[in-house]
């Protein structure tokens, strides 16, 4: 909501000097101050001049900007309404010649800084290494009083530049894993600790499939308790899901679980969830499990010992919730049950859902029960979060889901989601940009922050500002991209949904997280699209860079799809090789088992096709 208050516009700064001072609490938040120094800085690029931070014991007087909560902003005597604005919303306003940004405990100030920076001033932080920051030596600003608040609790972007923490900082993303030292080394170390992203939402422990892959039951229980784990074709299975009927179970995860809190001191969630894969080659088929599934649901037998392990936590850890996944064998809703209201329920049908479409609109997602799953889901749980599946481990490939973001995330909002896992990427993928991705992780962060951005305006934004003269044949590609008729029928994992939903088949469907095959020819026109392009930016070597990187996944996908015969078949193979290593591409997709196929290695089988 925003209405202009009071009628003087302010002059923040003056042909590159400013008498402006930035105050902040004696004691401040950590991001309290983080915001304080983010603005500075930025308003220094923009200005030239040098902001100073004072405390406000010693401020006073006016042309101020007080960000955060002090004891200068009391005494202002504003109707801020900060219990409405919860943890992370926020109030910009004039007051008088100076300027208010202040919000809500955990991320409120620091929220709203970046959102005067981005929506007032003008900055954009597109990816790590890209921002557009205005240049204004005098800087004035209308009145302005905004008050928003996010109407996501959790928003988390699992891939493309989303591990870089001022990107997410700036983005305005909240949740994180904790386990975020075991990729690209040096990237993402230093997450949950930073200042920009303290008061973030992290999980105790690995944040998903805790049930399994040596989670909470550790695969060192396996020598002497081989009866916890599953029960498969007769054989214990280590790596499987847990016998969920042994009476040791649950005491044995919520202990686990304990220590998982303890060690992770300010964690504000924990996930009791599945482990991958299919039920019938990875669940216990023991006599015990089997009575009760007779009885009872997968996903009943899931929910009600989630619901147990929350009952007991709850008891020493009011303040975590217990998240788990509606996923795979527990992704349809179970009937008379309700979930207990300390726990999240991550509702991830992405692999099964067509993003091509809108998600309450598409044949195959109705046929599916996609979107009627998750609003069964809302009705019964205190709160659910989307795990929004668009890229599996090929993320270099081209994919069609750009034309139902916008409506989608306005659905999902009025349906009462609460939050987003938005998955572009797969595990140390990470660092790698390449084709999209960029542009992916930009266009997701802003929708999971509102739903009302506009989508295709920041499209063009994103690729007038990055690509220059070139940035009309870049959107050019984007729409091929986004276009049905650049792709051959329905992805390899699709093929049973033709089988199971044949009506849904009359038009054409994508399938989450899966890879739809390309045309030859609309590759060759593609990539006509950036022979021009590059040659619109030739003489800007960053820019042109840019548009290269963009450009590998064109060249990937004419590796896969196109004879070894065509022309464009030995051009992309010449020319894909050193782009991707001077942007640190070290792998073009991972596969089912999450092995990586190093690009070196991909280009070499390539070129073993020329012969
Ligand atoms: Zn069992
Ligand atoms: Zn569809």
């Amino acid at each position: 909501v925003t209405t202009a208050i009071g009628n003087q516009s302010i002059e923040l700064a003056s042909d590159g000097g400013t008498d402006y001072r930035i105050v902040i609490a004696g004691e401040p938040a950590v991001q309290v101050r983080a915001a304080a120094d983010e603005l500075a800085e930025h308003l220094k690029q923009v200005t030239g001049a040098e902001f100073p931070i004072a405390s406000d014991g010693a401020a006073s007087g006016n042309r101020r900007i007080l960000v955060g909560p002090s004891k200068a902003l009391d005494a202002l005597k504003l109707d801020i309404d900060f219990e409405g604005l919860g943890p992370e919303g926020f109030v910009i306003r004039t007051v008088g010649d100076s300027l208010v940004i202040t919000g809500g405990p955990k991320r409120g100030t620091i929220n709203g800084v970046y959102t005067f920076l981005e929506d007032v001033i003008g900055c954009r932080w597109y990816t790590p290494a890209f921002s557009v920051i205005p240049e204004k030596r005098t800087l004035s600003i209308e009145p302005i009083d905004i008050q928003f608040v996010p109407p996501f609790e959790s928003r988390f972007v699992f891939g493309g530049c989303a591990g870089h923490i001022d990107w997410a900082a700036r983005q305005r993303l909240n949740t994180l894993f904790f386990e975020v030292s075991v990729w690209t080394p040096g990237y993402l170390k230093t997450f949950i600790d930073h200042p920009k992203l303290a008061g973030s939402i992290y999980y105790a422990g690995y944040p998903h499939h805790t049930l399994g892959h040596n989670g909470l039951l550790p695969y060192a229980e396996f020598e002497a308790h081989p009866d916890y784990f599953a029960l498969v074709n007769g054989r214990r299975f280590r790596e499987g899901q847990p016998c969920m009927t042994h009476p040791d179970l649950l005491p044995l995860v919520v202990g686990n679980a304990k220590k998982w809190i303890k060690e992770r001191p300010g964690s504000r969630i924990l996930s009791i969830s599945q482990r991958d894969g299919d039920f019938v080659n990875h669940g216990c088929h023991c006599s015990r499990c089997n009575d009760l599934y007779a009885k009872q649901t997968l996903t009943e037998v899931n929910v009600n010992f989630v619901n147990r392990v929350a009952a007991e936590l709850v008891k020493d850890h009011p303040d975590v919730l217990v998240d788990t996944l509606a996923y795979h064998w527990t992704r349809k809703p179970p009937k008379d049950l309700t979930m207990h209201e300390n726990t999240v329920v991550r509702y991830c049908a992405g692999g099964a859902t067509c993003y091509y479409h809108n998600l309450d609109e598409c044949e195959l997602n109705k046929a599916r029960g996609i979107f009627e799953g998750l609003l069964e889901w809302i009705r019964i749980s205190p709160r659910v979060w989307v795990w929004y599946y668009v890229h599996g481990g090929d993320e270099l490939h081209p994919i069609p889901v750009f034309n139902s973001i916008s409506h989608n995330f306005k659905a999902m909002r009025d349906a009462g989601v609460k939050g987003f896992f938005i998955q572009t990427s797969w595990g140390t993928m990470l660092r790698n940009g390449g084709g999209l991705l960029d542009l992916q992780a930009y266009l997701f962060a802003k929708v999971i922050w509102d739903p009302d951005y506009d989508v295709q305006k920041g499209i063009e934004e994103f690729c007038r500002d990055s690509f220059g003269a070139a940035a009309p044949k870049i959107l050019d590609f984007i729409k091929m991209v986004n276009d049905e008729s650049s792709y051959i029928g329905v992805p390899e994992y699709g093929q049973s949904a033709v089988e199971e939903y044949p009506s849904a088949f009359k038009r054409f469907h994508t399938a989450g997280g899966w890879m739809t095959p390309m045309r030859p020819e609309k590759l060759r026109q593609m990539d006509a699209l950036f022979d021009e392009a590059e040659r619109a930016v030739a003489d800007e070597p960053e820019v042109l860079e840019r548009v290269r990187v963009v450009r590998l996944s064109v060249q990937y996908a004419v590796l896969v799809y196109c004879d070894s015969s065509d022309p464009i078949f030995a051009k992309a193979l010449r020319d894909f090789e050193p782009v991707a290593k001077r942007a640190g591409i070290h792998h073009v997709r991972r596969v089912a088992d999450r092995a990586e196929v190093v690009t070196s290695v991909f280009l070499e089988e390539q070129r073993a096709l020329l012969k």
